[in-house]
């Protein structure tokens, strides 16, 4: 009977290749193979560090196959490393039906940390970091988008998305138009990179300033999003959405009578609150 091996889940760096950790490549040359997501990607890097080892690909179209065969070689007691191209596999990234099959079968799974980009967004926005929901990637269609957004709108705490280059104007706007252009955030764009950018204002300021400088529209995005407030907070925030959408169609007192009566939040907190929220 052999002593099964260990699948060790290896966090690799988002940008800047001097976060690998020391024991990262410590596991990487003690293990049989390391299974990535993708293999050139994973061989450049371990050629950065002066390494060759073997490699096994382990992607969102194969890994429901693959699983059950890793897990047999691992129990036959080879050591395997999980990675994925960039970050902490499995956030956003391939490896949960592995690292599951795995603990399934008794084997013992052990985590080399390491960057993960939305960890180091929170951790230079200055937003409630307390108690914080990850939400990854939205649909890439806008009406599966706001309705996912939608169902978002009074959750308190403070909210993580991952976004791409093509389709954060888009968010922006959408995020914007759901949660109220006042709400607080933070884009946190190249992290660790040579243009890593951490913009903070308001939803309609971020959209503003992303529209107006393509530049702000190129690399890896996290976007992190202030929670609601309390109740009065949330009505407000309601009321003011409501209200810079009236305000297009209807005389402001009108609009914002009608956005008070809706939302429940003070009329006075309306008035006059523009139509940036919309
Ligand atoms: N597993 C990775 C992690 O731990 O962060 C995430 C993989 S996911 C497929 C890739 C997304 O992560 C990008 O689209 C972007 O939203 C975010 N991301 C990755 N690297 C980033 C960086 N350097 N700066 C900002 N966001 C980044």
């Amino acid at each position: 009977m052999h002593t099964p091996g260990t699948l060790h889940v290896v966090a690799t760096p988002i940008g800047n290749l001097g976060d690998l950790a020391p024991r990262a490549l410590e596991i990487f040359r003690s293990v049989a193979a390391i299974c990535a997501e993708d293999t050139r990607h994973t061989r450049q890097l371990l050629a950065h560090f002066g390494l060759e080892r073997p490699l096994l690909a382990l992607h969102q179209h194969n890994e429901d196959a693959q699983a059950a065969q890793l897990v047999q070689r691992l129990l036959s007691g080879d050591s395997l490393a999980l990675v994925s191209d960039a970050g902490t596999p499995l956030v956003s990234d391939p490896g949960f039906r592995l690292v599951r099959a795995a603990r399934e079968a008794g084997v013992r799974v052990s985590p080399v940390p390491g960057a993960c980009a939305a960890i180091a967004a929170l951790s230079v926005a200055g937003i409630a970091s307390d108690r914080f929901a990850f939400e990854g990637f939205l649909p890439a269609k806008g009406g599966a988008r706001r309705e996912r957004l939608s169902g978002l709108v009074g959750e308190t705490r403070t909210l993580l998305f991952y976004e791409s280059a093509h389709r954060i104007e888009e968010a922006l706007h959408d995020m914007a138009g759901v949660f109220g252009g006042e709400r607080r955030a933070v884009m946190a764009r190249e992290l660790t990179k040579l243009f890593e950018t951490v913009l903070d204002g308001s939803l309609a300021e971020l959209r503003a300033a992303v529209a107006a400088d393509p530049n702000q529209r190129r690399g890896e995005f996290v976007v992190i999003i202030e929670g609601a407030g309390d109740d009065a907070d949330a009505k407000v925030h309601e009321g003011r959405r409501l209200y810079a959408r009236l305000s297009e169609h209807l005389p402001p007192s009108t609009a914002a009578k009608l956005a008070a009566e809706l939302s429940g939040a003070p009329r006075k907190a309306l008035y006059g609150s523009g139509r940036e929220n919309a």
